[in-house]
């Protein structure tokens, strides 16, 4: 049951934030409701105060800013997913949202919102480690900005100060000659393994920066760094023959336990297997071909 509360809807961000720092721990923000409102629901949040974040002005607005994709917090992944711009520049990111949860929660569910909820089961946390994303948080007290890898800090648990709003989250564009994909696995509602890959390519057909991320195992998602060191400086043609030593080495790097997901052994399997698979995608991308093959229960995107 849902317990009385007070919805205060502030005309601007600055509202907002005087009204988060009047309330404390009494308010949380309130954008799409579909993480708050269960949460509520099931008696796990008290909250007598909520700030309605998701009509400010300014804070749904998806726009090129600096060189940088500039995702107010407010935005929806439908709009995410439809927005020309990020289909155009960003496609991977336009796949990845059309992919999230279901249309209804896509509708109203925010990236602000999935972002500071920090599920580890959340797809964009894991793609946009691959584009250095960072975070713009307002507060009474000024604006501060953060990268992604240090505001999310394990499950439902971020850097965000009970004051702070998330304002924004700005993408870096990839290098040119980067091709890559996210693949996600899973039979139940929420994703239960979430694979990101990009390789960069450079003079003789080199990988010259190569990016892996995990989500959904780890108590947050993370970069595979002995992976992508064993990527980096390889041919193109030759990550096919290190893509299983890279996979073994992503599948002891994680950190998973054992829940409705899978054990935590399986999980070390799947992100080994899945590992494998991203980095074949990544590759038959880099030289132009789209793989045929699908796989059951995972979305390759
Ligand atoms: C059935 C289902 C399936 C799902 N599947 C997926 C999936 O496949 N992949 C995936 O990535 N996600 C998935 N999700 C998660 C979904 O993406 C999030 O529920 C949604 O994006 C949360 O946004 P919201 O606007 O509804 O947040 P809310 O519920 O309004 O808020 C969530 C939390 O964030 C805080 N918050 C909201 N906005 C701000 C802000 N601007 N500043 C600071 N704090 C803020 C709130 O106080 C609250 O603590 C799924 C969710 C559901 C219900």
């Amino acid at each position: 049951m849902l317990r009385p509360f007070e919805l205060h809807r502030p005309e601007t961000l600055t509202d907002a934030a005087t009204l988060m720092a009047q309330y404390g721990s009494d308010a949380a923000p309130y954008a799409g409701g579909t993480e708050l409102l269960l949460l509520m629901k099931a008696g796990i949040a008290r909250l007598p105060h909520l700030v309605d974040v998701k009509r400010l002005p300014g804070t749904a607005t998806i726009e090129m800013r600096d060189g940088a994709l500039t995702i107010g917090a407010a935005a929806t992944h439908r709009a995410v997913e439809r927005s020309p711009l990020v289909r155009a520049r960003f496609p991977l990111v336009a796949g990845v949202a059309a992919h999230v949860a279901n249309v209804r929660v896509r509708n109203v569910g925010t990236v602000g919102g999935n972002l500071a909820f920090a599920d580890p089961h959340s797809d964009l946390a894991t793609l946009f480690l691959t584009f250095d994303a960072r975070l713009e948080l307002v507060s009474s007290a000024g604006t501060r900005e953060l990268p992604l890898d240090q505001f999310v800090l394990g499950p439902y648990e971020t850097a965000r100060q009970p004051e702070e709003l998330l304002a924004s989250v700005r993408l870096t564009p990839w290098p040119a000659r980067t091709s890559g994909c996210y693949v996600k696995f899973g039979v139940h509602e929420r994703p239960s393994l979430g694979i990101a890959v990009a390789l960069t390519l450079g003079a003789e057909e080199r990988v010259i920066a190569a990016r892996l991320c995990v989500g959904c195992v780890s108590p947050r998602p993370h970069r595979i760094r002995e992976a992508e060191l064993l990527l980096t400086g390889q041919p193109l043609a030759a990550i096919e023959a290190v893509a299983d030593e890279a996979g073994a080495l992503a599948g002891r790097a994680v950190d998973p336990i054992s829940d409705l997901h899978g054990s935590a052994e399986y999980k070390r399997h799947l992100v080994s297997v899945f590992t494998r698979r991203a980095l074949d995608v990544a590759v038959a991308r880099a030289h132009g071909r789209e793989p045929q093959r699908g796989y059951a229960h995972a979305v390759v995107v």
